[in-house]
């Protein structure tokens, strides 16, 4: 991949962004005795500092965003949202929605994590740069049209497909692979035909009760949105076998000019929010994969956006691994992947496999592809 093909767009305020004192995922309060809270963004600034230390980040152009405009992110939210989110950030700090924490620099943070998803969208459309990486904070996918939810503040990916839109793409499609169901996303895109979400997330696990299988769209958007939700302590070959089955021929169903990852690294097995096993090498060939099937259907248009990751010894190594794959390179040499790599749960299972086969068969984009192709090769069921 030539250097000149592949952007990294990243601000130096994104990693001012800060819920505040905390434990885990939850405010100081009645219980809660302050430790810190995940999504505190020096993790995020160490994985800027592996991809630059080991040399993967001079394959790529660096990019310094500019904050999206009111325009932008009315492309998706209500105004009301937008002045909730300033006047909470301006007063120095507080919940701008649900487990929303700010502080004084967020809003800015936020205008620039969605800046930096439109213009580097706007970049590959326009043929500046082929791949795109936006190494954002806070992140966006839980974010709805009018309320800010779980550390999500303006929903990245969602304002980055209508800015695409705006931009003459016909059809987008969008990947998120956080371990979390993507509940902003796609409810933007719920009746929109033109827009293709699709979700690989912990089943039940955020928001309870959103992201099941049976969520396929509505209206004319029946067929556009495709949930995943795998079971806790899924891994590798799991994932890599929804990529080729599910990820895959839906696309290639659907046709996109552009594609989009909301490519959240919390699917780790050393994250502390989910309980899925992946490893540096997971991330590594299903960014492979989607830069392959970029390649092969929009002429190599895609554009990833960071999202969740909490692991704060292992983000970066799986920023890296997300990295280097779109770089073209090989996997990462991991110190961590011994720990993870030779667990059972690395090979696909059958009650996971299940997921796959019930998609296969009933959803609407892969049910028509499959009276097209025929049933593929049976799973390597364990
Ligand atoms: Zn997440």
């Amino acid at each position: 991949m030539n250097t000149s093909d592949l952007a990294w767009y990243s601000h130096e305020m994104c990693f001012w962004h800060d819920p505040g004192p905390g434990s885990g995922y939850v405010p100081v309060g009645p219980g809660v005795e302050p430790l810190r809270q995940f999504a505190v963004d020096p993790d995020l600034r160490r994985a800027e500092g592996l991809v630059r230390a080991s040399g993967v980040m001079d394959r790529y152009t660096c990019v310094t965003p500019a904050p999206a405009s009111d325009e932008d992110l009315l492309l998706v939210h209500v105004p009301e949202h937008i002045e909730r989110v300033e006047a909470v950030s301006a007063s120095g700090g507080g919940d701008a929605g649900v487990y929303a924490q700010v502080n004084y620099h967020s809003a800015q943070a936020a205008r620039l994590a969605a800046g930096a998803s439109v213009q580097a969208t706007e970049d590959v459309l326009h043929g500046r740069f082929r791949r795109a990486y936006c190494l954002v904070r806070p992140p966006g996918h839980h974010a709805e049209p009018d309320r800010a939810m779980a550390l999500c503040l303006y929903n990245n990916v969602a304002i980055a497909a209508r800015a695409a839109q705006r931009r003459g793409a016909r059809r987008v499609m969008i990947l998120d692979w956080d371990v979390h169901h993507g509940n902003g996303i796609q409810r933007v895109f719920y009746e929109d035909p033109d827009v293709l979400y699709v979700s690989i997330h912990q089943d039940g696990l955020f928001p309870a009760a959103s992201g099941l299988v049976m969520e396929t769209g509505a209206g004319a958007g029946t067929g556009s949105t495709l949930n995943v939700p795998l079971p806790p302590g899924t891994g590798h070959d799991a994932y890599l076998a929804v990529v080729s089955r599910v990820v895959e021929p839906a696309a290639r169903a659907f046709g996109p000019d552009l594609v989009l990852v909301a490519a959240g690294v919390d699917a780790s097995g050393h994250d502390p929010m989910g309980r899925m096993m992946c490893t540096s090498r997971t991330f590594h060939a299903m960014a492979s994969a989607m830069c392959r099937l970029a390649d092969e259907l929009t002429g190599g248009r895609i554009v990833f956006v960071h999202e969740g990751g909490y692991s704060a010894w292992y983000q970066p190594m799986l920023v890296l691994g997300t990295a280097s794959a779109i770089a073209g390179l090989s996997a990462p040499q991991d110190p961590f992947l011994h720990s993870l790599d030779h667990l059972p749960g690395q090979r696909l299972q059958r009650h996971q496999s299940r997921v796959i086969e019930h998609l296969e068969t009933h959803h609407p984009l892969l049910a028509r592809h499959l009276a097209v192709t025929g049933p593929g090769r049976g799973a390597a069921d364990e």
